[in-house]
């Protein structure tokens, strides 16, 4: 579990990108609203520069921000990768990974 404590936020029907969208009960956002709402605050916050925005945050070629992801335990690292490190994100995007490149064989 990631080590930085965050205030709990409790859903409130509407969407969080601010597009005033109603929303399933316990959602956040409408879907890929939140990729949209993270677009924007990156856009507002940074001029949209991705670079910027992790530079910001202390990340960068040489300060991984990755390999902290998967340090604090809210990514996985894929274990199948023949390259090191291997493929790393959220669990569901792992197995996602793992199913399209480490198809299971019959020859091991
Ligand atoms: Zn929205
Ligand atoms: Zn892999």
């Amino acid at each position: 579990m990631p080590s930085n404590e965050k205030p709990r936020l409790i859903p409130t029907g509407t969407c969080w990108c601010g597009c005033e969208r109603e929303v399933g009960l316990g959602k956040f956002f409408a879907p890929g609203h939140d990729k949209a709402a993270e677009a924007a605050l990156i856009a507002v916050k940074y001029e949209g520069s991705v670079p910027h925005f992790l530079h910001a945050h202390g990340y960068g070629p040489h300060h991984s921000v990755s390999a902290t992801a998967v340090k604090e335990g809210v990514w996985i690292e894929c274990d199948e990768c023949s390259t090191k490190p291997g493929y790393r994100g959220t669990k569901e995007s792992v197995n996602n990974h793992k199913r399209k490149y480490h198809p299971p064989t019959t020859e091991k």
